[in-house]
């Protein structure tokens, strides 16, 4: 490792150039109190459902240092995925390409370039993601789903963090965050939550206005993202679907800062003619066959074949 310390603006300057909409630099140091009592809580409560990695390796994940030892900076990235059009039957971060394989070779080119040592993560390691772009000044915390938005581009990013083993010449700050009644009234005002209004009500308040949301944080269990993604087997009894079958962007939308979303010019981010083009017919017939060619290298392919045509088949019955 060379002594000299690493500079920031380059590092920002050369991730612009490669299409990231924000970066921040932060020292590796255990995850802040609060945010770790919260995770924690969130754990004990059981609402990561059966995403059993996310009880794996919590001590990792509040401290990056036991993550990579010698690591000494955090490099937060996002880059925007709004796409210029959209298929509305499937979640906005979805629609092109799978961006951990866009991610990360955007970062590793960016180590490249700067002649950096360390490692790239995007959403597949132990790591507090919304808390280091948070921490590192890339966005503030926003809207009940407690998305992360950037500053003149909203909350439509994909954060990736870069491990680093050398020391920062700066490092940023938080940004100062909106009160949070502004980001409870945006919702209010923009939600209809139809779609899981089978479910048992948790919550009540001004905020109350999806049963997942609760003020402990994002309950999976009762969460459409969660149940159309990441769930494997049968779907709750009385759970709807009335719009998105994969992923849910409600949430997302209610977030202060979703007006200023403009689309990416990331071509890996745009929905192909053939996914725009798709009909309820077409999806209610799909076989293995379409399924393959048109989630090609997407991040649908998550919820297999089978997940996706038990999704299309409750979203059909309404
Ligand atoms: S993704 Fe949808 S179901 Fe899940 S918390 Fe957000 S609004 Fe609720």
């Amino acid at each position: 490792m060379s002594s000299a310390l690493l500079n920031s603006n380059a590092v920002k300057a050369q991730a612009k150039r490669l299409g990231f909409v924000a970066c921040g630099l932060a020292p590796a140091e255990p995850v802040a109190e609060p945010f770790a009592a919260h995770l924690r809580r969130w754990l004990s409560l059981g609402y990561c459902a059966d995403m059993d990695y996310m009880r794996r390796n919590v001590d990792k994940r509040l401290d990056p240092r036991l993550l990579m030892p010698g690591v000494r900076t955090i490099v937060s990235l996002a880059m925007n995925f709004m796409p210029a059009r959209f298929q509305p039957a499937i979640s906005l971060y979805a629609q092109g390409k799978d961006y951990h394989d866009v991610l990360r070779e955007r970062m590793f080119r960016l180590m490249a370039d700067m002649g950096l040592e360390g490692r790239a993560f995007v959403d597949t390691a132990p790591v507090l993601e919304r808390y280091w772009a948070w921490r590192s000044g890339v966005g503030v915390i926003a809207g009940p789903g407690g998305f992360i938005s950037v500053p003149n581009c909203g909350p439509t990013v994909f954060l990736g963090e870069l491990f680093l083993t050398e020391e920062a010449d700066k490092y940023d700050s938080p940004l100062p965050a909106p009160p949070l009644g502004e980001c409870l009234i945006a919702a209010k005002n923009t939600c209809q939550f139809n779609e899981i209004e089978a479910l048992p009500q948790r919550g009540s308040g001004e905020g109350a206005f999806c049963p997942a949301l609760t003020p402990e944080g994002l309950d999976a269990r009762r969460c459409i993202s969660y149940q159309t993604i990441e769930h494997r087997g049968p779907l709750p009894d009385g759970f709807r679907l009335h719009q998105t079958f994969y992923g849910c962007d409600r949430c997302l939308r209610a977030t202060p800062g979703f007006a200023e979303a403009k689309p990416t010019e990331e071509p890996d981010f745009q929905p192909t003619d053939a996914l725009l083009e798709m009909t309820p017919d077409d999806w209610f017939s799909l076989t293995v066959e379409q399924y393959r060619s048109l989630f090609k290298g997407s991040a649908v392919k998550r919820a297999k074949y089978e997940g996706l045509m038990r999704n299309i088949a409750c979203w059909l019955r309404k």
